[in-house]
């Protein structure tokens, strides 16, 4: 039997249970936590990021202001609207939404965020924080995985992981946070060779590449954790699909998640948790 594992009602739970220590924590320092999402220009899918975050923001009582700049934006007018935001006692969390238009070094616009108020977690401090076991901003995609494994109360330590993609944002960061949990991981990328040699042998295969439908049943070893964090357009109608080709899959899997409905809502709930969190440690500060 597959259990298909809805991160939506996941995330609904988390959030609901941080808007309860939300109200109390806004009642002990007078004000709620405070997130500022910067939105460069209009492509729809960021636009809908943006509108996601704001919704959540709303649903747990974080205060969310969006500030909307057109692509023709400077990076230096950027970089000196989120140097404000830094010095803003009453901002908690700043996000930039990514990708950033190319005439824009979007590393150097990560780096200007003061590493208090990564609520992402991409901050070269942070990042390093997090590959030397240190206290850091756990990065939300890579966060809400853990959660969704956690959730099914499966052990993660000795099994062996493969993940697929090796970005700063996903790749990268769950695999070391799946080598901290003891699990044996494996790294796959665009030049890896063999690639279903590998991936079907993995008792957890995540797959954080971009690409639609890509993984398919000869690629999953039977009784697996597949958790696909793929956002795409299905070139046959135009719907969101993952990475994994879902209906090919699942029926070998032990363990799967769906696009959409799977890793983007743990996402989002685990940047209001980082929120909070950001906004805690000023306060405790
Ligand atoms: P990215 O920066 O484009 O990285 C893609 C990775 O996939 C690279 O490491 C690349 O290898 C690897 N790759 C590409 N083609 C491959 C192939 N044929 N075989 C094996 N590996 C291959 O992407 P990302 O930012 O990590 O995002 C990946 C996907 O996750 C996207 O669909 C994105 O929209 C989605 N996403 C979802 C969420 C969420 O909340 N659900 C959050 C973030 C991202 P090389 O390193 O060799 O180039």
């Amino acid at each position: 039997m597959t259990v298909i594992i809805s991160g939506k009602d996941l995330a609904k739970e988390k959030k609901e249970a941080l808007k309860l220590k939300i109200i109390d924590e806004t009642k002990k320092y007078g004000r709620a936590p405070h997130l500022v999402v910067i939105l460069v220009g209009d492509d729809p899918a960021s636009q809908s990021y943006v509108k996601g975050k704001e919704k959540a923001s709303i649903e747990v009582g974080i205060k969310n202001t969006t500030i909307l700049k057109p692509s023709t934006i400077s990076e230096e007018e950027l970089l000196t609207i989120i140097d404000e935001l830094n010095n803003d006692d009453d901002v908690d969390g700043i996000l930039v939404q990514l990708p950033l238009p190319k005439h824009i070094n979007e590393a150097k616009i990560i780096k200007s965020i003061r590493v208090e108020k990564d609520v992402d977690g991409f901050h070269p401090l942070n990042v390093a924080a997090l590959f030397s076991k240190q206290d850091c901003i756990l990065p939300c995609t890579p966060k809400g995985i853990i959660e969704v494994i956690d959730s099914q109360k499966y052990q993660i330590e000795g099994k062996f992981a493969c993940v697929i993609g090796r970005s700063n944002i996903v790749g990268l960061p769950i695999y070391k946070l799946l080598l901290d949990r003891n699990a044996t991981v494996v790294s796959c990328h665009s030049r890896t060779k063999n690639l279903a040699e590998i991936t079907s042998q993995a008792d957890i295969l995540v797959v954080a590449i971009g690409k639609p439908k890509f993984v398919t049943e000869n690629m999953v070893k039977d009784g697996a954790f597949v958790i696909d964090v793929g956002v795409n357009r299905n070139p046959e109608n135009g719907k969101l699909c993952g990475d994994v080709d879902f209906d090919n899959v699942k029926e070998k899997t032990a363990y799967i998640t769906k696009v959409p409905g799977g890793i983007g809502p743990m996402t989002i709930s685990s940047l209001m948790e980082n929120t909070f969190e950001c906004f805690l440690r000023r306060m405790n500060k």
